[in-house]
């Protein structure tokens, strides 16, 4: 995929296309996982076929398991998350949306990609 030349909304679709492959037992493959303060994973890399792509929990106020209904009997969890490739355009915001139990946050897309640049396993957030 050429990630400069490919629209948000399909670099999303082929993204979340790319972790449904890896199965339920992605988690042992996370490249790296996003911790808060209580422990919670926030969000989480995972290496694709689509290359590194980023998977945060909505959190709170997000789409919980009572709107589950709504998202189609097929009811994955990813579909209530924010999975992205972590390579964007310059043009986008460097904002990514998570969050736990303990309230919604913002990742950077930079530091994420800092990050698996320098082989670190687990960020912790303050
Ligand atoms: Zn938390």
């Amino acid at each position: 995929m050429n990630i400069a030349e490919t629209p948000p909304t399909e670099r999303r679709r082929k993204a979340l296309a790319a972790v449904k492959e890896l199965g339920p037992q992605r988690t042992e493959q996370a490249v790296l996982k996003v911790r808060c303060p209580a422990s919670h994973t926030v969000a989480a890399v995972y290496k694709t076929t689509e290359g590194p792509v980023v998977v945060s929990a909505s959190g709170p106020g997000g789409r919980g398991s009572r709107d589950r209904e709504a998202t189609g009997h097929h009811g994955d969890k990813l579909d209530s998350e924010f999975v992205d490739t972590l390579e964007a355009t310059q043009f986008e915001d460097d904002v990514i949306p998570a969050g736990c139990a303990c309230g919604p946050r913002t990742l950077s897309r930079k530091k994420l990609q800092d990050a698996v640049a320098s082989h670190t396993h687990v960020v912790n957030l303050t």
